[in-house]
């Protein structure tokens, strides 16, 4: 094992499972792994999570079911957000199918095979709008889908008038079925126990993003130093001159930059910092290149072989407030080059 690179805890994520599980009562509990489960590697987090119990997995795209399924046991269900796209091979998935034309494509191309509906409550993104199920219907649960689900927009905010219109509409839409219905993902979840109702699909949660507070932290990035160099007071640092010394100081350069997932902006505003192993905080300095960043050293009596960007003092939604988005958005950003490991 390297001493530097991304450390993803399995056991964190299967805890984080168990409790938005825990906060769902008697609704079942999905996991969604699309985006190679949020970046952090789905082939290891979706077998994680099958062990501490979830049976049903949600992925954006047939291509990531169709990996995905090699990683499962048969008893575990694969459903795919984008539903059944033209000349797509389902072997195996759940198309959520999102339209009518997809509907008509599904049943002409896969007669009898599983399928779940996806209605749009409001969100104008996917799914039936309630005028094409009202004409479909009927015809539709004639032929058996195993789920009716929806998706909030404002679930983060749980004041937002918008979460109790689209409970409403869902619930018109799907009232006196008889069929599973899913609402919430981690947002719906914590909007308590309306929203539950037979299924919910928790995503970010799941990986220790807001808006589930309590989440256990699951990644930790350590960065290798690869230079250090003293720098007389009046040097400037990196591409465009942005930082200069205004002390004698000591810079050391880690290898990782935006391509591998750690945007300029990050460093932008000031205020992102790496850290020791024993807790000390460096503040970043310079613009952030493709595959470097400079840390101010100075205070250090002695510079590690690594210094870590994403720990339990500045998590995954400290870097999001840092660079101006969503901790969803770090996560799916981490980058291919880093070494992984898994506990
Ligand atoms: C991404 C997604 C989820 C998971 O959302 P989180 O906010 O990450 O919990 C659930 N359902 C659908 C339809 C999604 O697209």
């Amino acid at each position: 094992m390297t001493d530097h690179g991304l450390r993803i805890d399995l056991a964190a994520i299967a805890a984080n499972w168990g409790a938005l599980a825990g906060k769902a009562g008697a609704a079942r509990a999905a996991a969604v792994v699309k985006a190679d489960a949020y970046g952090l590697g789905a082939a290891r987090v979706a077998p994680a999570l099958y062990h501490a119990g979830a049976r049903d997995f949600f992925v954006a795209i047939a291509s990531e079911g169709r990996a995905l399924r090699h990683c499962l046991p048969e008893d575990a269900r694969i459903l795919v957000l984008s539903g059944h796209m033209e000349g797509e091979d389902l072997t195996g998935l759940i198309p959520v199918l999102n339209s009518p034309a997809q509907f008509f494509r599904d049943r002409a191309t896969r007669p009898g095979g599983t399928f779940a509906v996806q209605l749009d409550s409001g969100m104008n993104r996917l799914g039936f709008e309630p005028a094409e199920w009202a004409a479909l219907r009927d015809e539709i649960l004639a032929t058996g889908p195993v789920l009716l689900m929806s998706h909030l927009a404002c679930a983060d905010e749980p004041d937002h008038p918008a979460n109790r219109q689209q409970l409403q509409v869902f619930r018109q839409m799907t009232d006196g079925t008889g069929i599973p219905r899913s609402l919430a993902a981690t947002g719906g979840i914590l909007l308590g126990e309306d929203y539950h109702f037979d299924l919910v699909r928790p995503g970010v949660g799941l990986y220790g993003g807001l808006p589930f507070a309590q989440a256990q932290p699951v990644v930790e990035l350590d960065l290798p130093v690869i230079q250090t160099r003293d720098l007389s007071p009046g040097e400037s640092v990196g591409y465009g001159y942005t930082w200069s010394a205004s002390r004698p100081a000591r810079i050391a350069t880690v290898a990782a930059g935006y391509a591998d997932g750690l945007a300029r902006a990050l460093a932008a505003k000031g205020g992102l910092r790496l850290w020791t192993a024993d807790g000390v905080a460096c503040p970043v300095v310079g613009r952030i290149s493709m595959d470097l960043i400079t840390v101010d050293v100075t205070d250090l009596p002695k510079v590690p072989d690594t210094l870590s960007i994403l720990n339990g003092r500045q998590g995954v939604d400290d870097l999001a407030e840092l660079a101006g988005t969503i901790g969803y958005e770090i996560l799916t950003s981490l980058g291919r080059r880093y070494p992984r490991a898994y506990s």
